[in-house]
Parts: structure tokens; C-alpha cells; sequence
């Protein structure tokens, strides 16, 4: 166990915890790194996914009181593609880490463990938490599960969060969320040559025309767009299937239409009205999401994370962040090392002096807020 964030974050690599399987090695090896770094109130949680397999959640606090700053980082990794490269193997070239999850997120994850494990916490006037979650990946699913369930959370109160996703050590204060529509049309399944099926796709069609007319207008009128994110417009998607066999009617076929949450940009108005239109046809219809990220530009967060990092004017981004979940809790800044476009790739790496740079903007941010 080291204070090193290199041997750290190899360390982490090392012990793969791709989102289909469990990601118990890993949690452990963090749980245990923490509470040998002055972490003493550890909350562990953990449950089964629909494959059986344990996941684990680790929430830890170093220092007394409530308030205070919490790192949130995931443990799980997309899949390694360990035929193409050394996925697990981490290695250094030309001053880069390389390895599945070095830059999303395990070396962000070691840079704000070697950060909160330098602070003494007698110097502390609020303290400081690290969270690694499971499955952010497929779904935000640890996230949503930490924040419906951790004591912790729940009577410390962080004042703020940080969310160590990788942004090249750029301030974000906003990313979007995500809504979705689910729309099923029922028919009647019978050999096409019976004469007797009722098609749900031949039901569904029409309204899918009328999905395609309304994309037009959400993705061209201002109304639905924020110019605060590139891109301003909204993603707006829809996608269908029927599962069909070419002579049978097909007895279900079902529309999912897709949209990203920005402020101020009629997210839920574009939800209702896909609703509305599917109801009025007789459809099924499940719908659900929730708002972007957003924390006011001139908030005490935001504005140490500048300050920290020397950047003056903080970014957005267009993905998303276990923050979607988390932003319940607490206000957020998105604020990590390397480059989420090499995240998810076989040359996935983070730049070394970024990772060292991290602990030092991270010390900064304790310093100031807590
Ligand atoms: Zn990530």
C-alpha cells in the first residue's frame, strides 16, 4: 500500500472490475487502503445484481462533524478487450498510464485517495469522504443505490461533491441528464397467411411518423436547446422493434424515445408530449428521468475548483456522471485527470503529471472547504 498515485492507481488496474462481474476485489482493496490512511468510519454496501453477482459500494469519512467535501469516484470498468492490449497489465510510456479504467476512473480515483490520505484530520474543521461506487457504467445503478441508502451520507451531510470523472482538470459545473419514454403497442400474433393477427407494428407506425415530425422541431426550435452545452440540442432519439418474424403479425412492438436534460430547455415538455401522443393511440406507456448537473457558476465550489486549478472560466460536458444521482444529496463540481475521449478505448491512459497535478488542486479544495 503505497502514497504513491502511480503504484496506486496500477494497483487498482490490476484487479479488474468490469461491470458484468463483481467488483468485490477491488472495493476491498480500497476499503482497506482507506482505513490504513486515517479513514475510520467506513460504510460498506453491497448488493446482488440481476447476474448474481456482488457489488459493492464504499463510502469513508475521515475527520469529525458534517459538512465537509466528498470525492465521489466509480470502481467499475467497461469490459477490458484484453485480446487487443494489456487491459490489465498497466504500464507507463511516454509519461501516460495505460490500462482499463487509468483515466476512467481508477487513476482519478487514486489521485483523490493519495489527496484526502495526505490531510491530517486535527487540521480538518469539517470532514472529508471518498465514495466508489459499482455500475456506473450500465446505469448509475451503485450511485442511485448509495444515495437511497447510506447513513452516512444521510447524517453527515456533505456540503459539497466532487466528481473525479476525467475533464483534463477543467472545472465543470453542468452536465445533462436523461429522460426516456417507453411506448408498447399490443397486437394479435398469427401466421400472416391466417387472416386473423392484428400487427402491433402496423399499429405503432403512425404514431412512430408523428415521433419522427416532433424530432424536427425538438432538435431545430431554441426552445429545446441550452447554449451553455455543446451541443445545445437536446439528442432527442427513438428507437423501435417488434422482434418480427416476416410471416407472423407481430403481437408486441414497442418505441423507446430518448432525451437529454438540460436546464431552462423543456426537457419535460418533450416527455409529456410523447406521452400524451402514445396515450392518445391506446399505447403503454413507462416514462422516466431526471435533471442535468448544475451548480450555480459562482458557488463557493465552483469557484475553488478554480481557484485550485487555475481556470478561469469552468466548461460543461455532454456525457453523464454517477452525479445524476448524487446532485440529491449535494452540489456538484465534475473535476478529475485525463481525457474522457481515450475512456472506453484500447489506448485508454491518463497522463501522469495529471494525476500528480489532481492531488494538488484536490489538497487546495480540502484546504479551502473544510
Ligand atoms: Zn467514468
Amino acid at each position: 500500500m503505497s502514497h504513491d498515485v502511480i503504484a496506486l492507481t496500477k494497483d487498482l488496474v490490476a484487479i479488474p472490475s468490469v461491470s458484468r462481474w463483481s467488483n468485490a476485489p477491488v472495493s476491498d482493496y480500497i476499503e482497506d487502503w482507506l482505513r490504513s490512511n486515517g479513514f475510520d468510519e467506513i460504510e460498506r454496501l453491497e448488493y446482488t445484481d440481476p447476474n448474481d453477482e456482488r457489488k459493492v459500494n464504499i463510502i469513508a469519512k475521515k475527520g469529525s462533524g458534517t459538512g465537509g467535501v466528498a470525492f465521489l469516484s466509480h470502481s467499475d470498468t467497461v469490459i477490458g478487450m484484453e485480446d487487443e492490449w494489456g487491459a490489465f497489465d498497466p504500464v507507463i510510456r511516454d509519461g501516460d498510464l495505460y490500462g482499463r479504467g487509468s483515466c476512467d476512473m481508477k487513476g482519478p480515483l487514486a489521485a483523490t485517495m493519495v489527496a484526502t490520505a495526505s490531510v491530517d484530520p486535527a487540521e480538518l474543521d469539517k470532514p472529508v469522504y471518498v465514495v466508489a461506487t459499482s455500475d456506473e457504467e450500465i446505469g448509475l445503478l451503485g450511485a442511485k443505490y448509495v444515495v437511497e441508502n447510506s447513513e452516512l451520507l444521510k447524517t453527515s451531510k456533505p456540503d459539497y461533491g466532487i466528481v473525479a470523472e476525467p475533464t483534463k482538470l477543467i472545472p465543470v459545473y453542468a452536465h445533462k441528464g436523461g429522460g426516456r419514454v417507453m411506448v408498447t403497442a399490443h397486437g394479435v400474433a398469427a401466421h400472416s397467411s391466417s387472416g386473423k393477427g392484428d400487427s402491433a407494428s402496423i399499429k405503432l407506425a403512425p404514431f412512430l411518423a408523428e415521433v419522427a415530425e416532433l424530432s424536427k422541431k425538438y432538435l431545430t426550435d431554441e426552445s429545446y436547446m441550452n447554449r451553455e452545452f455543446n451541443p445545445p440540442t437536446n439528442g432527442f432519439n427513438m428507437i423501435y422493434g417488434d422482434n418480427g418474424i416476416s410471416n407472423i403479425t407481430s403481437a408486441s412492438a414497442t418505441c423507446v424515445v430518448s432525451v437529454r436534460a438540460m436546464p431552462d430547455a423543456r426537457f419535460e415538455d418533450v416527455l409529456e408530449e410523447i406521452s400524451d401522443l402514445a396515450k392518445s393511440y391506446g399505447f403503454d406507456v413507462k416514462s422516466g428521468g431526471g435533471p442535468a448537473v448544475y451548480t450555480d457558476k459562482n458557488s463557493p465550489l465552483v469557484q475553488s475548483a478554480c481557484a485550485a486549478s487555475g481556470i478561469t472560466v469552468p466548461e460543461t460536458v455532454p456525457y453523464g456522471t454517477d452525479g445524476f444521482y448524487f446532485q440529491q444529496l449535494m452540489p456538484l463540481v465534475v473535476l478529475g485527470p485525463g481525457d474522457i475521449d481515450v475512456a472506453h478505448t484500447i489506448r485508454e491512459s491518463v497522463p501522469v503529471t495529471e494525476l500528480e497535478s489532481a492531488i494538488e488542486i484536490y489538497k487546495q479544495m480540502i484546504a479551502d472547504l473544510c
